[in-house]
């Protein structure tokens, strides 16, 4: 905004005041320049936030929803959304015209594609005997550690953390937070003790020590 006057754009907002129509939301404005002190009004019109269709995948599910949104925003994979289903980050934007796109203003937008970052994270949890492995899925607080050479307890075996496979790469040592954690590989161990048990973070166990078919 500038003075009509002097053209400053040293303006000062003496009043404002928003009001709403049917379509738009409208701000108005009693200004002052503080170069020429001249007084003048300005207003702003804004469509008003519109519902778009939301849906969140929560591991294995889905979920549905609306998030209200002004028509002018910008909406980019890896924002965070608060939607009655709590937090998610967008993982894609879909156009009306069914194409998924990385970034672009909401009134263009069809459907937002997201994943809820308020529910722990699932990872899975492979156990090698001897060629026989043993797998689990388990849900972990996003912000939990995973290091390798961690002697772990699940149900009544203890297995030493091998290899962390993250959503980039595979590491033979260092840590890495569950949120980007698939899965970790272990071999079981004949030790005392145990750095913690996540026997109670069970969510899915496959098979009972089941033949893994490698290549
Ligand atoms: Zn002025």
């Amino acid at each position: 905004m500038e003075c009509p006057i002097c053209n400053s754009e040293d303006i000062e907002t003496l009043k404002s005041k928003v009001t709403s129509s049917k379509k738009n939301e409208i701000n108005d404005f009693l200004l002052k320049c503080n170069e020429c002190s001249n007084v003048f009004k300005e207003h702003t019109t804004f469509e008003k936030p519109k519902p778009i269709r939301l849906i969140i995948s929560e591991n294995e599910s889905s979920k549905r929803t609306n998030v209200d949104i002004y028509p002018d925003d910008n909406l980019s994979v890896g924002d965070i959304l608060i939607s009655d289903l709590g937090k998610s980050e967008i993982k894609s934007i879909e156009l009306k015209n069914s194409k998924r796109i990385k970034s672009t203003i909401a009134k263009d937008i069809d459907t937002i594609w997201a994943s809820s970052i308020d529910i722990p994270s699932r990872i899975g949890i492979s156990v090698n005997f001897k060629g026989v492995t043993q797998a689990y899925k388990v849900d972990l607080n996003r912000d939990f550690r995973v290091s390798v050479d961690d002697v772990v307890k699940i149900e009544n075996m203890l297995f030493k953390v091998r290899i962390i496979k993250t959503l980039k790469k595979k590491m033979t040592r260092g840590s890495a937070k569950a949120s980007v954690i698939r899965r970790v590989y272990g071999d079981p161990v004949n030790y005392n003790k145990y750095s913690y048990d996540l026997t109670n973070k069970i969510a899915i166990k496959k098979g009972n020590k089941k033949k893994i078919i490698s290549n």
